[in-house]
């Protein structure tokens, strides 16, 4: 993996300590969790959901006790013992939903944090569909978020002394590590590599220009933006010199994605499924294109309409509770999306699967017969029809879409009537479909990209 043998460099020693190598605090702890959980992936699934329950019990028996909001509905459970916690009792817990997180506020913070879960930060969700969510990590739920990242690194088999390439919406801290242009460290734990960023406001041609200049092992950005710049690599041929991986994040990637990676870079291309409340949820299993949930931190539901869990291959929403916040415990909380339970791995981790995952409910079209889909929609298809650069559905209502489009010229009648047969093909119902045409289709305050987006109040 990394290529330096420099222990001292590689542990981040205080200033001043070059030999032997002093690991900090936060360093020995990633290393010490990385050394259970590569134990723990390989348990069977009794194994591993008996150790959930055990951890849960502890949650709930904390939340109960110290946390408002939960004093009230948690009092289901009032005079359980904790070792009495199994499958039946736990489909008793009421599920969270992000409305009721919002009204109870502070409510939803623990009025006895225990000291040694360390300092108390922040998190602020960006809120791109209206009033955002406050909750508040620890230093455990940090710890977490960085080994479950290290883990990452390692299932895909990454060199840690290769640089990134980050193009994403820029945080203060990350415009001024991109204004130096040196970057910094992204797993200063284990290796050199620096990750440096970029824009993803910025045109996808400029983008492309300061690829070839920074001339990254790795590159993380956004599904959609990776769309538009394989899209235009196809055009002019270009390839990343040097580039061993793609990641992606934030977004929902679908497996048209996937191949164009693998067709136009021919490099292989890996994702993560994580959320602002808890941190990483999912990662891709290192032999396959479908994700292991990460259940040494989440325990996670995947529920039908009925509330009851989803056999393998059904679709449903994604209930889950992070294990280990004790600060603004999340238990059985419905974060809004969408996927498809898979069957165990033939890897032999024993860490569920996840086949896909489909997002947001606003993603989602909904027909005239009451009945909802994701949309299947294929850029490779329009682009046979006519010179569309960019495109985005809007549902109107349950008869009306408008098709915002980024064009190079104009579209004849012939090409408008082409285009809207295809879409109502592909969307199964004959909709009043509407076209609009932009010079540019702008992205969310998060950076986030949704070619699909329903008006629809549900
Ligand atoms: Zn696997």
């Amino acid at each position: 993996m990394s290529g330096s043998e420099n222990t001292g460099a590689q542990t981040a020693s205080p200033a001043g300590i070059d030999w032997p190598g002093v690991p900090s605090l936060r360093a020995a702890g990633a290393r010490e969790l990385l050394r259970q959980l590569d134990d723990s992936q390989w348990w069977a699934p009794e194994k591993l959901e008996a150790a959930q329950f055990r951890q849960l019990g502890n949650l709930l028996a904390h939340s109960y006790r110290t946390v408002p909001y939960y004093r009230d509905s948690l009092k289901v459970l009032d005079g359980l013992r904790r070792r009495e916690l199994n499958a039946e009792v736990w489909s008793r817990v009421p599920v969270l939903d992000r409305a009721a997180v919002q009204q109870a506020g502070p409510d939803m913070f623990s009025r006895a944090v225990p000291k040694d879960h360390g300092s108390i930060s922040e998190i602020r969700t960006s809120g791109s569909t209206g009033r955002p969510v406050q909750l508040q990590g620890t230093g455990v739920t940090r710890l977490f978020f960085n080994t479950l990242n290290l883990r990452y690194h390692i299932w895909q088999g990454r060199d840690f002394s290769g640089s990134v390439a980050c193009i994403r919406n820029l945080s203060g801290a990350m415009k001024s590590s991109a204004a130096r242009g040196r970057g910094q460290p992204w797993a200063p734990t284990m290796g050199p590599g620096r990750m440096v960023y970029f824009d993803i406001t910025r045109p996808v041609r400029e983008q492309i220009e300061w690829l070839g200049e920074v001339s990254p092992k790795y590159l993380l950005t956004f599904p959609s933006n990776l769309k538009e710049m394989l899209r235009l690599s196809a055009e002019t041929g270009f390839k990343p010199d040097g580039l061993a991986g793609v990641a992606t994040m934030s977004e929902t990637l679908d497996p048209s994605t996937r191949q164009e990676c693998r067709d136009v870079w021919d490099i292989p291309i890996s994702d993560t499924y994580s959320t602002e409340e808890a941190g990483l949820i999912a990662l891709q299993c290192p032999d396959h294109d479908h994700y292991h949930v990460q259940s040494e931190h989440i325990n996670l539901e995947i529920l039908g309409p009925d509330g009851q869990p989803c056999p393998p291959g059904s679709v449903g929403r994604i209930v889950l509770t992070d294990l280990h916040n004790f600060a603004s415990p999340l238990i059985r909380y419905d974060i809004g999306d969408y996927a498809e339970i898979g069957a165990p791995c033939d890897c032999g981790r024993g860490l569920p699967v996840i086949e896909k995952i489909y997002g947001r409910q606003r993603n989602m079209i909904r027909l005239p017969d009451g009945t909802s889909h994701w949309p299947l929609l294929s850029y490779d298809k329009f682009i046979e029809i006519a010179p569309i650069k960019q495109f985005q559905f809007v549902q109107k209502t349950l008869q009306v879409i408008e098709i915002k489009l980024v064009v190079e010229r104009p579209l004849s009648a012939g090409e408008e009537e082409q285009l809207k047969n295809l879409v109502n093909s592909r969307l199964g119902h004959n909709f009043d479909l509407r076209i609009s045409y932009h010079d540019y289709i702008p992205r969310s305050a998060s950076g986030k990209f949704e070619d699909f987006r329903s008006e629809i109040e549900t």
